[in-house]
């Protein structure tokens, strides 16, 4: 049985929740791996909007069970207003039954989020962007081993050790930074609560998943962000703090990397990014706000107006060989219509000169890059209803055809609107 894995190709916000839904029709589990609650998957159910920040996307299909991995940093008091959010609104969230949270996660927790506004605001004009969560922080304490884990919420000794290990860590920087030290006893009685909450969800998920995986169960991995966020491989440093790309799929689901053996990329058919960082293809004109308003790009988690451009090949072609797309998702081709005519970005002038044209994502400079754009016909209509690839206008096939050429991966899926069945398979 194939283990999958469905993963943004640009930087976020490609539409991925609601592509998770989809394919989860044909899953038994699936497990977030990396990220935190700042991701924000959009679901669309009964013409309800539903944005899920921590709970896999999965949530609303009956039988499956949906992992939060121990490569996700869990901020367990936002965790719990999350399921009680979810149940308020009639979704049927059972702790252990279909939702579970691995021992190991990492946990997000108040003084991250103090951390990482305090560091933004230091940063000035080189702001990274950051949704303020607490995200960075909480992995940068992951990697020095001053973390604590969600495992610890249910053993109070152990919930000790951790503690004083971060406060002897962090007091100093707090204080230097102006902030309040970590009042240890306060945080221990509430982590402790939201441990008694959260128990019955609390699994060593890494070996559940592997017993899965052997019994042939089909395991499908979310991914969060998007593979241009990705620590290693992304837009360095405007990047968030994990292996989004499916190189993290192993590390933080305890799966073996073997598992997984298809991916789907999904991406728009053009491009949005959040915060800071460079962009080639960005549009500061008139068509960013009529493409913005038509694709009512402001974000799902922060309310910030996504900024927009035209769809960069070069860049999607670089994520989709780097994340090992088996194929791709093109969402949102909807939104196009009435744009004439389109671009798309085949190439990138190095620091603005011809003489230096290449096809290849740099892992420098590319705030300096000029784009090279192939113009390709618009199309008009509504495309939404359309449920058949031959109904789709000539025009729009042909630029669905063309990016596939692009970025040299099949197109299999092209949604046409939010909801779950406005799909088209090729
Ligand atoms: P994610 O973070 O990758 O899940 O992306 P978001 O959910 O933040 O953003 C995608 C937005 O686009 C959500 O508002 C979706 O409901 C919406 N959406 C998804 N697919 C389509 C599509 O094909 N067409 C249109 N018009 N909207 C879509």
């Amino acid at each position: 049985m194939p283990t999958s894995c469905v993963i943004g190709l640009l930087w976020g916000d490609e539409g991925k929740g609601k592509i998770i839904d989809l394919f989860a029709a044909e899953a038994d589990w699936v497990v977030r791996y990396a990220g935190g609650h700042n991701a924000g998957h959009t679901l669309v159910r009964d013409g309800e909007r539903l944005v899920l920040h921590l709970v896999p996307s999965a949530i609303l299909r009956p039988g499956v069970r949906n992992v939060i991995g121990n490569g996700v940093v869990v901020d367990p008091f936002h965790l719990r207003s999350e399921v009680l959010g979810l149940r308020e609104r009639g979704v049927d969230v059972q702790l252990g039954q279909n939702l579970l949270v691995s021992e190991a996660a990492h946990v997000i927790l108040p003084v991250h989020k103090a951390l990482d506004a305090m560091a933004e605001e230091r940063r000035g004009a080189a702001k990274i962007g950051t949704t303020g969560r607490g995200i960075g922080p909480a992995y940068a304490d992951r990697a020095s081993r001053c973390g604590v884990r969600v495992g610890d919420l249910l053993r109070p000794e152990s919930l000790d050790a951790s503690l004083q290990r971060l406060k002897s860590e962090k007091d100093a920087l707090l204080e230097a930074w102006g902030g309040d030290p970590i009042d240890a006893d306060a945080l221990r009685r509430d982590l402790l609560e939201v441990g008694e909450f959260l128990a019955p969800a609390i699994a060593d998920t890494g070996h559940l998943l592997r017993e899965a995986h052997r019994s042939g169960a089909r395991v499908l991995c979310e991914g969060a962000q998007g593979v241009l966020l990705d620590v290693d491989h992304g837009t360095y440093p405007f990047v968030t703090s994990s292996s989004a790309s499916t190189g993290g799929v192993a590390g933080g689901t305890g799966l073996p990397p073997t598992a997984l053996t298809q991916v789907r990329g999904v991406v728009k058919a053009y491009a949005t990014r959040v915060g800071s960082g460079p962009f080639p293809t960005e549009l500061r004109c008139d068509v960013a706000h009529r493409l913005r308003e038509a694709g009512r790009e402001y974000g799902s988690t922060t309310g910030r107006p996504r900024r927009v451009g035209w769809f960069d090949a070069v860049a999607v072609r670089y994520s989709a060989q780097l994340a090992g797309a088996t194929e791709v998702v093109l969402t949102n081709l909807d939104v196009l219509s009435g744009f004439r005519p389109l671009q798309v970005c085949v190439a990138y002038d190095l620091g603005g000169d011809p003489e230096r044209r290449s096809e290849n994502f740099p892992a420098f400079e590319l705030d300096r890059v000029r784009p090279v754009f192939r113009e390709f016909q618009g199309f008009d209509g509504d495309l939404s209803s359309v449920r058949e690839y031959s109904d789709l206008p000539a025009a729009a096939r042909a630029y669905v055809e063309g990016l596939e050429e692009l970025i040299g991966v099949p197109i299999r899926t092209v949604s046409v609107g939010p909801g779950r069945d406005q799909v088209i398979a090729r």
